[in-house]
């Protein structure tokens, strides 16, 4: 049998062999122990394999599951998918079968010597103990579900999901007839699972710190969210904590929340977040971050020698920001596995930093984003710009055109930061469109010049990411003025001549206090009733009509005029309170599409 052969002038680490050498081939064979059999440990094993036939790999897993879509329980916790045995697309036998693999559940990995190359193991059936050499470990931990110090976590109704056995337990809860859940966070799992819970017929409450759900998203981003969430009947608990859970009468707990709320439930799921598992490496004196992420460089070796580590276990790279940052998704695993294989088995590999691009679905509406939001860049202090836009799906005049509300941030010079998107459908697409984009380092020039494929039923002829480039281009050329929701706390915005362009039924239907009304098409006509001497502000539903409004001020003359960024669909979803202030609490008027 022929070995994976290492270089001579290997000193420590393959890695640090790879920048020296142009050959590997010498006598030593390779052993790879991954410790994590999950996401990023089998994508590295598999990877490995089919780079590398003959080196052994050994992966060593605590859960009796491995390989297993954790993504996917959710969907199985919400009966969409139906079959448990979906979720386990592989069993050890089958690994080992298919991929000449050594693959053991249940065993855990307890400590690495990471001078002597050995983990030691407790397979958990038996309790036996024993230690595993390693030429090169390749650690994928993973990340563990964060549970408040509050009193009550203990509790059995209390639960978390990360893994089969969590959903196994969430099932039996519901089993056993739980009728009503409170999600504890509204990340993206807390959502999903409120999405699941009510499926299921669940009475289900949301109980969130944030004033917002899905807090990665800009607040306005995530009403349509909430919206959704509200409309398929979560309550939702925002700006406030769990403080306490106890046990109350029967099955039920009492969750009690920082505002005084006490809310009655079957089952609790504790969702606020992971952290980085990482117990093994601490133990083992690898260099971890604050947080406890395990510092890797650039080709995801940690700072012991022949030692990787992926996943949601390790700290990554903000590609917009450069900062360290924790990004808990599979994609990132999955990839970051297979780079570390390439490393140790093909051309090697540098790690880009991350965009964290990530989706969710909730009740039919989509969420997305990637690049960072315009909240966490300017809480960094980075200036940029955002435009808003609300351009249907596909052509507005072919059945079945639904609004995409879209959000780009950009810099100065232009450059793409970040994009996020909500709506029922093409959200996907814009999203994925975007984060190429901003892979490649693109500008708000280049969004414009994209060529995207189109016919009625998928795109517009200026798709949506054509447009945001667009809006883009004319705010960084002067062309267009935005204004946004914070104007209206300035006081000069109450000197300000604020222009209502939209068509009079939907004037007559809501409009916001003090605007005079002049629909666009009569703006030329009726100029004389625009004072010249003051800003003016205009706004339409969803600043289009408005842009065109400002184009004719401008043109005659009118130096100090914006245009409501987004109009009144972004403004109400910024603050929803404005609508009250609306005539008859009525919505903003009909939307009108870039052809
Ligand atoms: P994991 O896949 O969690 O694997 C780590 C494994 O290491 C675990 O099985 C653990 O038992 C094992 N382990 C830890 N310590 C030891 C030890 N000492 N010895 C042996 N074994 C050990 N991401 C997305 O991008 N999109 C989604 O839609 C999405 N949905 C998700 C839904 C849920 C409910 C969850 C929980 C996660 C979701 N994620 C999603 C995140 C994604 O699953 C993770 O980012 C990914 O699984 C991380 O891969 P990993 O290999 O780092 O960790």
């Amino acid at each position: 049998m022929s070995s994976k052969l290492w270089p001579t002038c290997r000193s420590s680490g393959a890695a640090r062999v790879r920048d020296g050498c142009q050959s590997r081939r010498t006598a030593i064979a390779v052993k790879v122990v991954v410790v994590g059999g999950v996401a990023g440990g089998m994508s590295f094993a598999a990877r490995a394999r089919r780079l590398a036939e003959d080196a052994q790999i050994v992966v060593l897993e605590r859960d009796a599951y491995v390989s297993y879509a954790n993504c996917g329980l959710p969907y199985y916790l919400g009966s969409e998918i139906t079959e448990r045995s979906a979720l386990l697309l592989h069993t050890p036998e089958s690994l080992t079968a298919s991929l000449a693999r050594d693959v053991r559940a249940g065993h855990e990995v307890t400590s690495v010597d990471t001078v002597g190359h050995v983990v030691s193991v407790r397979e958990l059936s038996s309790g036996r103990i024993y230690d595993e050499h390693y030429d090169t470990l390749v650690l994928s931990t993973g990340a563990t579900p964060i549970v408040p110090p509050i009193p009550g976590t203990g509790l059995s109704q209390v639960r978390v999901l990360r893994s089969v056995p969590d959903v196994d337990a969430l099932q039996a809860l519901l089993a056993a007839g739980a009728k009503r859940a409170v999600v504890v966070g509204a990340g993206f799992i807390g959502v999903e699972v409120a999405e699941a819970l009510r499926h299921r017929g669940l009475d289900v409450a949301i109980v969130e710190l944030a004033p917002q759900v899905l807090p990665v998203l800009d607040p306005e981003m995530a009403h349509n969210v909430e919206s959704a969430l509200l409309g398929a009947g979560v309550r939702l608990h925002l700006a406030t904590s769990a403080t306490a859970i106890r046990q109350g009468g029967g099955r039920g707990v009492e969750v009690e929340l920082a505002n005084g709320t006490v809310l009655v439930s079957d089952l609790v799921l504790m969702a606020i977040g992971v952290r980085p598992e990482t117990t093994l490496a601490v133990a083992a004196g690898l260099a971890v971050n604050s947080r406890g992420a395990v510092i890797v460089d650039e080709h995801l070796h940690t700072s012991a020698p022949d030692v990787f580590a992926v996943g949601d276990a390790i700290e990554v790279v903000d590609a917009v920001t450069g900062s360290r940052a924790s990004v808990p998704l599979a994609g990132l695993a999955n990839r970051q596995g297979r780079a570390v294989a390439d490393e140790l088995f093909g051309h090697g590999t540098v790690l880009p930093a991350t965009f964290g691009t990530a989706i969710v679905r909730v009740f039919g509406t989509v969420a997305a984003t990637t690049g960072r939001s315009e909240k966490a860049l300017r809480s960094a202090g980075i200036v940029c710009h955002a435009v808003h836009l609300h351009p249907a799906q596909h052509a507005g005049y072919f059945p079945g055109a639904h609004p995409i509300d879209l959000k780009i941030v950009f810099g100065g010079d232009g450059r793409l930061l970040g994009a996020q998107a909500t709506g029922s459908e093409g959200v996907d697409k814009r999203i994925d469109i975007l984060a190429t984009a901003l892979r490649a380092g693109m500008s708000v020039d280049d969004l414009a010049e994209l060529e995207l494929a189109y016919a009625p039923p998928f795109g517009a002829a200026k798709d949506p990411v054509n447009m945001a480039g667009f809006i883009a281009q004319n705010v960084l050329s002067g062309t267009l003025t935005l204004w946004r929701a914070a104007d209206l706390d300035e006081p000069s915005f109450g000197t300000s001549f604020l222009l209502d362009v939209r068509s009079a039924d939907e004037f007559a239907a809501g409009h916001l206090s003090g605007a005079v009304h002049i629909p666009h098409m009569q703006l030329r006509a009726r100029l004389a009733e625009v004072p010249a001497d003051v800003a003016v502000r205009v706004y339409c539903a969803s600043g289009f009509r408005s842009y065109l409004a400002l184009r004719v001020l401008r043109q005659r003359g009118w130096k100090d005029v914006a245009s409501l960024s987004g109009g009144l669909v972004t403004l109400l979803a910024e603050r929803p309170a404005l609508a009250l202030s609306l005539t008859a609490g009525e919505q903003p008027g009909e939307l009108p599409r870039a052809s």
